[in-house]
């Protein structure tokens, strides 16, 4: 094989060789792993910080090692219904997704029991193509029972934990 290799080689014939070396690599780039749902990928749910990279690249420091699909198909749901109002397809931006707990403490107003600690919770922020008040509307619909639901001024922060609300809308400014 190497034999046969070389003479390839010196001969100047150029051959891709990555599907010997990295046969399983290869075969796993055609399914795409990297997708939590159709809209979700694992490296908009890892970690912001730097300090906990690991070696799936999740960043999940070894505390966690998937994420909820539980909150990935609300997400699907809210993204959809966002993208019907808006009448094109609309991307929303993960602000935050999984954070390790040295991140966690050092997040402004973050609960020291945050579900962003888990692996079950997004914050969402609001496209440019929608008003605050239908972004919310729709986050309030698809959350409904579904998990915790928290409204800001930059978007919604949605969990699959025990359904609540907070920042409820006579708390909101108009
Ligand atoms: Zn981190
Ligand atoms: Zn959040």
């Amino acid at each position: 094989m190497i034999k046969l290799l070389r003479y390839l080689i010196g001969g100047g014939i150029t051959i891709d060789l990555s599907w010997i070396l990295n046969g399983r690599k290869r075969k796993d780039k055609m399914i795409d792993d990297s997708k939590i749902t159709e809209h979700l990928s694992k490296s908009e749910v890892r970690c912001r910080c730097d300090r906990c990279k690991n070696v799936d690249g999740l960043g999940l420091g070894g505390e966690l090692m998937s994420f909820s699909e539980k909150t990935a198909e609300l997400f699907e749901k809210i993204r959809g219904m966002v993208s019907l109002f808006a009448d094109c397809d609309t991307p929303i931006t993960i602000n935050s997704a999984f954070r390790c707990r040295e991140h966690n403490a050092e997040t402004p107003d973050a609960s020291p029991n945050s579900n962003h600690m888990k692996g079950i919770a997004l914050d969402l922020k609001l496209p440019d193509n929608i008003s605050i008040g239908d972004f919310h509307w729709i986050a309030e619909k698809i959350m409904s029972g579904n998990g915790g639901l928290g409204f800001y001024p930059w978007g919604v922060h949605i969990d699959s934990g025990t359904p609540r609300v907070w920042n409820t809308k006579a708390e909101r400014k108009a």
